[in-house]
């Protein structure tokens, strides 16, 4: 064989493979679980990643109708929060299972992290089509208090019981992070080894970005400039808490959507608090925990839960960290 047939020969393979072409991101964005969700699969098969991209979404939209308490569609969780006193319901085995894993982030988390807060959740009113203005009375967060509490529900043969009636399940701080997981699960199954999954900010990676690890930017929750950026690899989520998604301000003061189950009040010790888990549903629990207990309890409860890395930016605005939490400045771009 000549020198030119040979190096005919070595592109006719290579392109066979496939090798001359470069990889790309093939993005898509829908609107899922309330919030636009960006998929991007990083490869050179687009075709069969826009197909992964439309199997993860309609995974996601199946995992946000059956756990939604808004809108006409049923699902086992409404038919808990409907069911009177020492009803047993059976819920959907997901739905079991993600309640025993709130329960466990619960006891993990000394209560700051309930999913029996449904009462309390719709009186306060972020997360229905209209927001509210003002602040419920004291007696009206009293009487939903009541109504809440892990150690109200039980499971038993026959399924989940309420002990007190009118107690609601509520997992608007952890089911966005479990759809996010389940969509990633489809671009494995895919094959995909470089992906993202971005919800509204609360984000699970694969691999890394072409040959870099993938720069996530963290907003700051008072201003429209990033706070910083960090590099995550591998297969890691990172999800974000933060006084700032869902608030209005009343008499001057700020009421969000994060409650702390003591006080039945918005939670006053962060602005925003950012983990790094292995998955997001762990990431995303995490952080609405996290952000209830604020940066000194916090750390402390973390001393004896491994595998997460976080950062608050503390309700005076300075900010608190794991030592394993490596947040770049924005000036800091090359590395
Ligand atoms: P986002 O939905 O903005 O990502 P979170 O993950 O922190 O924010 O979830 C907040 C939602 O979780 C609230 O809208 C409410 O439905 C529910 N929630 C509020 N406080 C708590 C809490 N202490 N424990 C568990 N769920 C909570
Ligand atoms: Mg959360």
């Amino acid at each position: 064989m000549n020198r030119f047939s040979a190096l005919g020969l070595i592109f006719l393979i290579s392109s066979l493979f496939g090798c001359t072409q470069a990889a790309q991101d093939v993005h898509e964005t829908r609107f899922l679980l309330g919030t636009l969700v960006e998929f991007t699969i990083h490869t050179k098969d687009e075709k069969t990643a826009l197909k992964a991209i439309s199997k993860a979404a309609q995974v996601m939209q199946q995992v946000e109708d059956t756990f939604t308490t808004y809108g006409d569609v049923d699902n086992t969780v409404k038919q808990f929060n409907q069911a009177d006193v020492a009803q047993a319901v059976r819920l959907a085995p997901e739905v079991d299972k993600l309640l025993l894993q709130s329960i466990s982030v619960h006891q993990q988390s000394h209560a700051a992290f309930d999913p029996t807060l449904g009462v309390l959740n719709k009186l306060w009113g972020f997360s229905g089509e209209h927001l509210s203005k003002k602040p419920p009375t004291g007696a009206q967060i009293q009487q939903a208090l009541a109504q809440s509490g892990v150690q109200n529900i039980q499971k038993t043969e026959q399924g989940w019981v309420k002990k007190v009636q009118g107690l609601a399940l509520d997992f608007g701080a952890i089911a966005k992070g479990y759809a996010i997981d389940q969509g990633i699960q489809v671009f494995k199954q895919y094959g995909f080894t470089q992906a993202i999954i971005n919800a509204g900010g609360d984000m699970r990676i694969l691999g890394q970005h072409g040959d870099k690890p993938w720069r996530i930017a963290i907003r700051h929750p008072r201003q429209s400039q990033a706070l910083g950026w960090v590099q995550v690899e591998h297969d890691t989520s990172i999800v974000t808490s933060g006084d700032y998604e869902r608030f209005y301000i009343y008499q001057g003061q700020r009421y969000h959507h994060i409650l702390n189950p003591d006080t039945g009040k918005p939670a006053k010790r962060s602005q925003s608090v950012t983990v790094i888990a292995p998955t997001a549903t762990l990431a995303d629990a995490w952080s609405t925990a996290l952000f209830v207990l604020g940066s000194e309890q916090g750390l402390k409860v973390l001393k004896k839960q491994k595998g997460l890395s976080v950062l608050w930016v503390n309700a005076d605005a300075s900010l608190s960290q794991t030592h394993d939490f490596q947040m770049r400045d924005l000036a800091h771009k090359t590395e």
